[in-house]
């Protein structure tokens, strides 16, 4: 899938913003793609305030209502969430992508676009609290179900059901840190006729893992980790990949004719998609906040390059220290992951690693530099207690499985010293 498009086909009205190509390295991609070349056009993605765009004829509002191609209504498209969906795409290596307000908004929005009422979601049970809430809570009450297993292929393929439309793992488990075989999942799906999607949070907007070129039909993540990376702004996103067959899910194919497939084709399901979470229910991303993040992808390899390696250098200490119980990273060969993680991962682990201590409410308040905050990818190193706080809301057993216990702390790396973190960590523990 190396060959994806560059660019949608849609995006002719972006000022000359054709300046992606697939050769690019990943960070040449994140700072020149959705950007214009040209006698003053702007350096860096502008922000476009605004709710409406003029037409001059009814003949063009037509067409244009028909097509939802161009500008129109801001919950339709606006010009600078869709350079970011541009930088978005090329990153991930996908098709096309939609922004929206939020990872939730997000995951949502890819379940949606896939299942309606009667239908089957297969996931690994080491889940971000918030997907295992959506999963558990929410869909039952449109009438989805969901199947929650071990992260293995076996599991997964013990799992599927005829009614089963989607299988959804994270590239790199929060805060777990399991790696599924993404490969061996996506066969499995397939063979089902069910769609692969992939939650790459933790990977980095295809930085550390582009899961799409593995063999997955979706990626879905927050925007709100690593891609704002500054702990200012929420948002996510979902990246459909280039190949995906949709001819065994009844919402596509029903209809005969105008069946969403038939309509549609290559592009049904970004459609459905970008209908479902943007157009229909309104979770769209403001513009100010798409430059914001878009802005973030333009250190996202730097910042997440440099954490892992911190990441990995603090787990190995901290495995070391004696007033620290389990130490789980991805990074360290104990861990379950640790091969599924060599082979799918590149530029390093990740910046998300969990230890035990044996007070963590002693440990918590003594942290100076370290902050006690539930986000990931600040430039800030950040902590939680998960099991009183990002997980305190699902069931206790659902807690162990996705690799939390009552003593576990989740620390996010940011860009500090190396021997700072260590000191503090250190000084907190004594
Ligand atoms: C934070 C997170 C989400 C949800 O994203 P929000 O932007 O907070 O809505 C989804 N998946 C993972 C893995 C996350 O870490």
């Amino acid at each position: 899938m190396t060959d994806a498009p560059a660019r949608s086909p849609d995006a002719d009205w972006i000022d000359e913003a054709g300046t992606s190509t697939p050769d690019w390295s990943y960070e040449t991609t994140a700072v020149q793609t959705g950007i214009g070349r040209g006698l003053g056009v702007t350096i860096g993605i502008p922000v476009h305030h605004a709710a409406a765009f003029q037409f001059e004829t009814l003949e063009q509002a037509q067409e244009e209502f028909q097509l939802n191609t161009g500008l129109s209504y801001a919950r339709l498209q606006n010009p600078t969430v869709r350079a970011l969906e541009e930088r978005l795409t090329a990153l991930e290596g996908g098709a096309a992508t939609i922004a929206l307000s939020s990872g939730q908004a997000a995951t949502l929005t890819t379940i949606m676009g896939v299942c309606r009422a009667g239908d089957h979601v297969v996931s690994t049970a080491s889940l971000f609290g918030g997907t295992s809430g959506m999963l558990n809570n929410i869909l039952p009450l449109m009438g989805i179900s969901a199947t929650l297993t071990a992260n293995t292929p076996d599991a997964v393929r013990a799992a599927m059901q005829p009614n089963t439309r989607l299988v959804w793992a994270e590239t790199l488990s929060n805060p777990a840190g399991d790696v599924p075989d993404i490969a061996a999942f996506a066969d499995i799906a397939h063979a089902h006729g069910a769609l692969l999607g992939i939650d790459n949070t933790c990977a980095g907007v295809g930085f550390l893992c582009r899961p799409l070129e593995h063999g997955a039909d979706i990626v879905s993540q927050s925007l709100t980790k690593w891609a704002g990376g500054h702990g200012g702004v929420l948002g996510g996103s979902v990246t459909v990949g280039t190949q995906h067959d949709l001819t065994r899910n009844p919402i596509y194919t029903e209809g005969g004719p105008n069946s969403v497939l038939n309509v549609r084709g290559d592009a049904a399901l970004a459609w459905r998609q970008r209908w479902f979470g943007a157009h229909q229910l309104g979770m769209n991303l403001a513009p100010q906040n798409a430059h914001q993040i878009a802005q973030g992808l333009e250190t996202l390899a730097l910042r997440l390059e440099r954490e892992s390696a911190t990441a990995l250098a603090l787990a190995h200490w901290l495995e070391a220290h004696p007033g620290v119980g389990r130490v789980s990273y991805v990074g360290l060969p104990g861990h379950p992951s640790h091969a599924n993680a060599q082979r799918v991962l590149r530029h390093g682990f990740g910046a998300v690693l969990t230890f035990e201590v044996p007070d963590p409410s002693a440990f918590l308040p003594r942290l100076k530099v370290l902050r006690i905050a539930p986000n990931l990818g600040d430039t800030r190193t950040l902590v939680v207690h998960p099991w009183t706080t990002t997980h305190g809301r699902i069931a206790e057993p659902a807690r162990h499985a996705a690799g939390v216990t009552p003593l576990t702390i989740r620390m996010s790396v940011g860009l500090e010293a190396l021997a700072d973190l260590q000191a503090d960590i250190g000084q907190a523990l004594r």
